[in-house]
């Protein structure tokens, strides 16, 4: 039987607008497999028997995006956004591991399925045709099951990036990859250097969020081929009573127990790469790691270099690979500091790292995780006063100083910064008056420029 999937009106619309000229057109891809299970889609494809050239005659009046009709694709401005239709296409040759050679257009609807990498997102439907799925995506859809269309390896030697989504639809969706998919794309994981590293980064930005523990160790391999300065971290023995897992194992587990949040997920990734070459052993064969944070931060930075992530992502990761080791402790006084120095936002990832770090180790006393909740509580309760983190928060600034008869300089920094200070420990009132009274007293005798009386 037949699913009722609801399309939005101007979907319908431009359905409708091809239908009516005798071209068969469908919904197809994403929005399809979204639908079945019942996610609402993030933006809806169509596929059509029409030519570009047809479909250009057939939406003549309205706005049209020609960026990719070279590949078939004729973008439809509707109210609610641009409709992208393509005209049913079959592909040659793959030469790069990317790209097909040529790309010729087709009548049947089933041959461009066939192109599609994974069986769930080889569907497609319209109202009046129904639900094709040559390839049993629905059921695979219903099973959890990934399944490359077709012949795995031939599929992912044809566009090596399908590797990538699979591991990222696998972990989104929940799909188990079935077991050929699954020994294809782990033997083919060497084509993914073959990629534009910018397409890597964007498959792993959006794949990172949803990885469990499972997708982590099941997909650590395929990880490692694009990152691989994470192979150093397989199998390597801590040798420490402290943690109860070999090094990646606790990375798994470390990066699984994030939040979503990108940032964070990347730092889970990447905060023990400086392990294995800081690597000592003590007399009693015990596995230490001195300054293997700073390293793991270098580590980082050269990773996301590399795969040309955006420079506001790379510094918070390195920022939060920096200072996984430095103490949030239970004392408000050192998380306001804290505050000033890296951050609101930065203070409350880096608490989430520490805890995942630190439940990670899997040893008994990891389970009391009591300190982070009490850090926590904290950091909501000086959020909640009257704030005082970083200069801009004083209520007094250099112009007033100067006034007080400070002269410019680093001396007036210096005497900001102490202010700052007696504010964060408590010491001193964040108002215009005690701080005016405080620097008073903190004001060099040679400054003043007037003759004292
Ligand atoms: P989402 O948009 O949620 O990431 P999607 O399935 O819509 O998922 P898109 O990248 O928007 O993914 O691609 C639309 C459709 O095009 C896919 O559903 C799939 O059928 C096909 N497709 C996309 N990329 C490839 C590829 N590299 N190889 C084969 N088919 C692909
Ligand atoms: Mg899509």
């Amino acid at each position: 039987m037949s699913p009722a999937i609801v399309l939005p009106p101007q979907v319908l619309d431009c359905m409708n607008a091809l239908e009516d000229r005798g071209f068969a057109a469908y919904a197809v891809g994403g929005c399809v497999r979204d639908a079945l299970r019942g996610a609402v889609p993030q933006d809806y494809d169509l596929c059509t028997a029409a030519s570009p050239e047809a479909m250009k005659a057939i939406f003549a009046g309205r706005g049209l995006v020609l960026a990719g009709e070279k590949h078939g694709t004729v973008g439809v401005v509707t109210a609610d956004g641009v409709v992208e239709i393509t005209a049913f296409r079959a592909e040659a040759a793959y030469s790069d591991h990317r790209h097909p050679d040529s790309v010729r257009f087709v009548a049947d609807p089933s041959a461009d399925l066939a192109r599609r990498d994974f069986t769930v997102n080889a569907m497609a439907y319209s109202p009046r045709r129904g639900l094709l799925d040559p390839f049993g995506g629905r059921e695979d859809l219903e099973h959890k099951r990934l399944r490359a269309v077709g012949d795995p390896a031939a599929r992912f030697q044809e566009d090596a990036l399908r590797i990538l989504r699979g591991v990222r639809f696998s972990a989104s969706l929940g799909l188990e990859p079935e077991e050929k998919t699954l020994s294809a794309m782990l033997a083919l994981r060497g084509l993914l250097d073959a990629l534009a590293r910018e397409r890597v980064f964007q498959e792993l930005d959006r794949a990172l969020p949803a990885l469990g523990l499972e997708d982590l160790l099941r997909f650590g391999p395929i990880l490692a081929a694009v990152i691989p300065e994470l192979e150093a971290t397989f199998d390597f023995d801590q040798r420490s009573p402290h943690h109860a897992y070999s090094l990646y194992e606790h990375i798994a587990r470390v990066t699984a127990a994030l939040p979503g949040d990108p940032a964070l997920r990347w730092a889970g990734l990447l905060h023990d790469t400086g392990k294995p070459p800081a690597f000592r052993a003590d007399e009693n064969g015990r596995g230490h790691f001195p300054g293997h944070a700073a390293l793991g931060a270098q580590i980082a930075e050269g990773v996301l270099t590399r795969l040309r992530a955006p420079a506001a992502l790379r510094e918070r990761v390195c920022l939060l690979i920096r200072e996984h080791m430095t103490p949030l402790p239970p004392d408000k006084k050192i998380l306001r500091r804290r505050l000033g120095r890296f951050g609101e936002e930065a203070v409350r990832q880096l608490l989430a790292l520490q805890r995942a770090d630190f439940a990670g180790k899997g040893t008994p006393e990891a389970r009391d995780l009591s300190a982070f909740d009490a850090v926590e509580a904290l950091l909501r309760q000086i959020e909640g006063e009257d704030r005082c983190f970083t200069l801009k928060d004083l209520r007094i600034n250099g112009n007033d100083l100067i006034s007080l008869g400070f002269s410019p300089g680093p001396g007036l920094g210096r005497t900001l910064d102490a202010l700052l200070n007696l504010v964060q420990d408590e010491a001193l009132e964040n108002s215009r008056g005690a701080l005016l009274a405080q620097a008073e007293k903190m004001r060099p005798k040679e400054e003043c420029p007037w003759p004292k009386s």
